[in-house]
């Protein structure tokens, strides 16, 4: 009866800490989930701006050569040496300046370019990934819907084990739990104990193969018992 409330106990622990966990788990996977959404948005805000400065940098260039072309016109009309060679001073820098614009054209274009394979990239894996996200939002909204009738399940278990169990021997067996962390009985098996890993003498290992007194481990005062691990699994 005291391993069968140990089990229980055990099971009870382990619940009350899921129940705990659980709902902090879920909200972490509900903020990645937001901020892989809010990565792909970046990603599309990224290649607007791009594209908006490729758009300007082609204006720029047309208006450009627009210019250079109406400047060439007026070459014809001009009087004076002096104006002529400004004026073949200014094409030569508007030609100059529309280089370097085709330089950034270049270099927008090949940035737009990675860019959109990103985006694309990271849409493809969206797919997937809510899936799986969601997934497991699903797989602990319904833990956390059966974890109360299960602990309260448990909690009318261990108060049935509770009435059996001699008065004298449950308070022990409360009070080693209380200071070992939840675990007051534990498996020996080969001579070690289960709850401290410490070899118990071999003539305690053989008196506690007989089952018949309750017995402590000399190292960590854990109520303790042979278990039979070859024959039991
Ligand atoms: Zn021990």
């Amino acid at each position: 009866m005291l391993i069968k409330l140990q089990d229980i106990d055990s099971e009870i622990k382990r619940l009350a800490a899921r129940k705990g966990y659980l709902p902090e788990e879920k909200e972490r996977l509900e903020e990645e989930k937001a901020s892989f959404e809010q990565g792909i948005e970046e990603e599309k805000q990224r290649l607007d701006v791009l594209n908006q400065a490729h758009g300007d940098k082609e204006k720029e260039l047309r208006g450009n050569i627009e210019s250079a072309t109406k400047t060439k016109g007026r070459l014809l009309e001009v009087k004076t040496n002096k104006e002529y060679e400004a004026m073949l001073k200014e094409i030569e820098n508007i030609n100059k300046k529309n280089s370097s614009i085709e330089d950034e054209i270049i270099n927008l274009l090949e940035e737009i370019e990675k860019a959109g394979a990103k985006l694309k990239e990271r849409e493809g894996e969206r797919v997937e990934y809510i899936k799986h996200n969601e997934r497991d939002i699903t797989k602990i909204d319904k833990e956390l819907e059966s974890i109360d009738s299960l602990l309260e399940k448990m909690l009318a278990e261990d108060a049935q084990c509770r009435e059996i169990i001699n008065p004298d021997l449950l308070k022990r067996y409360d009070v080693i739990k209380e200071k070992r962390n939840g675990q007051a009985v534990v498996p020996v098996w080969k001579e070690v104990c289960g709850g401290c890993h410490m070899n118990i003498p071999p003539q305690l290992y053989i008196e506690l193969q007989k089952y018949e007194k309750v017995r402590l481990c000399p190292n960590c005062n854990r109520i303790i018992y042979w278990e039979d691990k070859e024959n039991n699994g």
